[in-house]
């Protein structure tokens, strides 16, 4: 997943946009975050005094299951991050600043991206704003199909009631 700057770095164009597909071929990654293998990045690459600095944005697909009905759908998740581009990553902890490092003209953005998935991907997802999800009673998937359950809850008071009516 590499971005190659080399041009861009020895002239003095100070602004590059750029639009890549990546395909993520860690498969253990692949596997624990059920992510689809394909992965855009765009960002915007400036230079900045004596700095040079990344706006990136991460497109991926993964499979979700959805809260309510447990069915499995795919979710978009769209998540941003900026860096500063570095030829030595410096030792400074005090800064929460991102670092990439640059080396022969290339930034390599695996480590980001797979940091960046991990802290964006949802923990609840809905296959839809309204799903129904599943009665608990049944365990039909109700956008599906309707069950009876309804018909048949009682309510404990109408019970009672019923007890009193029969005396
Ligand atoms: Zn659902
Ligand atoms: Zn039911």
């Amino acid at each position: 997943m590499l971005i190659r700057l080399g041009k861009f770095l020895s002239s003095d164009q100070v602004f590059l946009k750029i639009n890549e597909n990546f395909v993520m071929d860690d498969e253990i990654f692949l596997s624990k975050t059920h992510l689809h293998k394909d992965i855009i990045f765009s960002g915007e690459v400036f230079k900045a005094d004596e700095n040079v600095l990344l706006n990136g944005t991460i497109k991926y697909t993964f499979l979700a299951e959805c809260a309510r009905c447990l069915n499995p759908f795919d979710k978009t998740v769209e998540t941003d991050f900026e860096a500063v581009l570095v030829h030595e990553l410096s030792e400074d902890d005090e800064s929460d600043e991102i670092q990439l490092k640059i080396s022969e003209g290339c930034v390599d953005l695996e480590e980001i991206i797979k940091q960046m998935i991990y802290l964006s991907m949802p923990m609840k997802s809905l296959c839809k704003k309204d799903c129904k999800g599943i009665c608990p009673d049944c365990g039909v998937n109700l956008n599906l199909e309707e069950c009876k359950c309804e018909d048949n809850l009682t309510d404990p008071r109408f019970d009672k009631l019923k007890d009193l009516l029969k005396d």
